[in-house]
């Protein structure tokens, strides 16, 4: 009661909405909401005052007992310091991986099985007890050469092991001998328009479906495909696909717009909701989940926590097949990137900033300007929604 307290007031960006005052930091990566009688005491706590100044303050001007306001005063602090508001430094970073990617194979560049191992044996102590998933990734996995040793070596590690084919040209023979040593599949699907009635030919997909492989599709957006996606869905479900996998979205004029790809998104997660609601009653066969790259990373806009950037060097790591590192598995293929433009000024004054964090770097790279202010304009209305419509 006799300490004297401390809020870092300007440190947060208050936005006052239904009577509730949100206060959110883009310095401490935290956001929270009060009330009124809150951002009062919040005002004070500037460290030369403790809870009894407060209320003796407080009671004078509101003309309140000084008794029930002292209580309501140091409750309000007690739970601001539980919560690591007052008084204490800033919370730590994340420092941990969760997801690493290893490129085995692009195109003729292939990893060998001593980078391989040499990867794994330097990542084994510090940063393999934190990792949930190891991806072997690249434009079809199931042709290297040594992918059943690979496999054998990566599975040490205890992590979930995902296989993930960028362009699978592989046959059924290439995935027979690994069932069983995998948790998922991941299959790029090639949507061809009207391709379903005419001759479906997913030679790899009808082969785990028929072998119960667990396994799940891939599709870069395109202009194609995104304009399918209900057709897609349906006939995954049908195959018993687990996921459909979306790549991030690379826009340009000539094959689809930010705006284009966000509706696509928004239409399929919509429709899975609406799919597994209605499995309850009349559908017996299983729905395949949608799930965009993008939200693998911390800064997507339903992950609402702490973070201290995208997730790029930090949640994520990514090796090519000389056992180079980067940051995120988007930058592997620095062909892509087109633009190189970090001039987003407005994320300095943006209050999603500390959940945001300025969205993905790896597409304001590949991106133009214009389609990363769609995505910026989705962002905010998403977090708008799901800040304050909970
Ligand atoms: S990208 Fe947009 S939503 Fe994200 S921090 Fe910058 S201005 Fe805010
Ligand atoms: S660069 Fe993009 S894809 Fe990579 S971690 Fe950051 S947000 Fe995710």
């Amino acid at each position: 009661m006799n300490e004297k307290l401390f809020f870092d007031y300007n440190a947060y960006l208050i936005r006052e909405i239904n009577e509730k005052k949100f206060f959110l930091s883009n310095k401490y990566f935290n956001w929270f909401a009060t009330t009124e009688s809150g951002m009062r005491i919040l005002e004070l706590l500037n460290g030369s005052n403790c809870t009894n100044e407060i209320a003796q303050i407080l009671s004078k001007k509101y003309n309140i007992p000084y008794d029930i306001i002292l209580k309501d005063i140091d409750n309000f602090c007690n739970n601001m310091k539980k919560n690591g508001l007052i008084g204490i430094q800033p919370p730590n970073c994340i420092t941990y991986y969760q997801h690493i990617f290893l490129n085995i194979i692009n195109n003729h560049d292939i990893m060998s099985e001593e980078n391989f191992n040499r990867i794994l044996l330097t990542l084994k102590d510090k940063i393999i007890p934190n990792v949930t998933s190891i991806f072997l990734f690249g434009t079809d996995p199931l042709v290297h050469p040594q992918l059943e040793e690979l496999i054998l070596n990566a599975s040490k590690s205890k992590c979930k092991l995902i296989l993930w084919s960028t362009e699978t040209v592989s046959q059924k023979e290439n995935i027979a001998a690994l069932k069983g040593k995998l948790d998922e599949f991941i299959f790029t699907f090639k949507y061809k328009m009207n391709a379903f009635e005419q001759s479906p030919d997913f030679p790899i997909l009808k082969y785990c479906y028929n072998n119960g492989f667990p396994f799940s599709a891939f599709i870069k957006p395109s202009k194609i495909n995104i304009f399918s996606g209900n057709t897609i869905v349906d006939f995954l479900s049908k195959i018993n696909a687990k996921k459909l996998y979306i790549e991030n979205p690379l826009c340009s004029n000539d094959t689809y717009t930010m705006k284009d790809y966000l509706s696509f998104e928004q239409q399929l997660l919509k429709k899975e909701i609406i799919l597994r609601f209605w499995q309850n009653k009349k559908i017996s066969s299983p729905v395949t989940s949608v799930f965009p790259m993008r939200f693998l990373c911390q800064n997507a806009p339903h992950r609402i926590c702490v973070k201290k950037d995208c997730g790029c060097n930090h949640n994520i790591i990514a090796f090519d097949p000389t056992g180079k590192p980067y940051p995120c598995y988007m930058y592997i293929d620095s062909k892509k990137i087109v633009t190189f433009k970090h001039d987003k000024s407005d994320c300095s004054t943006c209050s999603y900033y500390f959940l945001c964090l300025g969205g993905c770097k790896a597409l304001l790279d590949y991106n133009s300007t214009q389609s990363l202010d769609e995505l910026c304009d989705y962002t905010k209305a998403l977090y708008e929604s799901l800040l304050f419509e909970i």
